[in-house]
């Protein structure tokens, strides 16, 4: 069965978030300092950012209320400066910006002008990423069924702040069970493969029962055309929070990488939004049981996998990344020395 639509996690979560008043966003109430461990070593890189125009920012708004009922959500833009305000005062060096052009690229509305403003938007993640070549890079989005495609990922490979491109599936409605998308996708990973792009993919789709087949048909079909490139699996191959789809898939290509080490050599996890830090259940003590859960099965993951499969990141702006290494340090149930191993990984698009 599949859902009617499927707004990305970030966003689902980012209205729960914003409903409910506990926004992580900046400038929001979720910004209570917390006592800093002597141990603390910060990431080298936040992997998984997300920044948006005004445009972007109504698209989501529109994908969101789409299928729903009232009040649409109020959502701010984000920008460049902000994301490097936020790595100052973590300490943290680089940042990794996800753009979400592949918004205009959702079957769920249909937005005039498509092409062109994916482009647009893409070229803004590029401008914020120009002011700090040094510190920050691109992905570009974009919806890997959509004609203009491999345009985009050409554009990306001829812009010196673009290292990659960022796809959302569920967000594209690709269907790893339709022979057609899965072609479409081989022939997108050949083409970046060619241009020597890496690619950071939202893998789980919106097949309620996601798991083992559809992961097979992407690493046995879709990986194997692009051997060379890193191929960063965000949200640890689910939807953000470690919940039983998250698992099957993870479990799934863990399983591949033991079985087809050759076509899994570059690729790796993203852990964005993940792991839940037991702060963000402010007490309730149900929500804290829930979120320990989820990190013991997202701890027994690194361990299964080794911490240099997985790379920090926070889904900014839905997490701060100092904060949230911060209190990810305080929650996981993981050594200190496990924890400095785990984000001490840098992506090879960063060397
Ligand atoms: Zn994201």
């Amino acid at each position: 069965m599949m859902k009617t639509t499927d707004v990305p996690a970030l966003f689902a979560a980012l209205l729960a978030l914003l409903v409910s008043g506990a926004a992580p966003l900046p400038g929001g109430d979720d910004t209570a300092p917390d006592p800093v461990r002597s141990d603390s070593a910060a990431p080298p890189a936040d992997h998984h950012m997300h920044v948006w125009s005004a445009d972007a920012r109504d698209a989501l708004v529109r994908l969101m209320a789409a299928g729903r009922e009232g009040e649409p959500p109020q959502i701010p833009t984000f920008d460049g400066e902000q994301v490097m305000a936020e790595l100052d005062s973590a300490g943290i060096e680089r940042g990794v910006l996800l753009s979400t052009a592949y918004f205009f690229g959702s079957p769920d509305v249909d937005f005039e002008d498509e092409r062109r403003r994916v482009r647009r938007e893409n070229d803004r993640v590029a401008r914020q990423v120009a002011e700090h070549p040094d510190r920050l890079v691109a992905f570009f989005g974009v919806n890997p069924l959509a004609d203009y495609a491999a345009d985009e990922a050409e554009r990306c490979a001829s812009t010196a702040e673009c290292v990659g491109m960022k796809l959302q599936l569920a967000n594209s409605d690709v269907d790893l069970r339709e022979p057609a998308h899965v072609e479409q996708l081989r022939e997108f990973f050949r083409r970046a493969g060619e241009l020597d792009l890496a690619i950071v993919i939202h893998l789980q789709t919106r097949r309620e029962d996601f798991g083992r087949r559809d992961v097979e048909a992407f690493v046995d079909h879709v990986l194997p055309a692009a051997p060379d490139i890193p191929v960063q699996v965000a949200h640890m191959g689910g939807d953000s929070r470690f919940d039983s789809a998250t698992v099957r898939s993870f479990d799934a290509l863990a399983d591949a990488m033991e079985e087809h080490p050759e076509r899994m050599d570059d690729v790796f996890f993203d852990m964005g939004l993940v792991p839940f830090p037991e702060q963000r259940a402010r007490g309730d003590t149900a929500r804290q049981r829930i979120y320990r859960r989820w990190n013991r099965r997202f701890a027994e993951a690194v361990r299964r996998v080794g911490p240099d499969r997985v790379v920090f990141g926070t889904d900014y702006p839905e997490a701060r990344p100092g904060q949230y290494a911060r209190r990810l340090r305080q929650s996981l149930p993981l050594t200190a020395a496990e924890i400095r191993d785990l984000f001490d990984d840098r992506a090879p698009y960063l060397e």
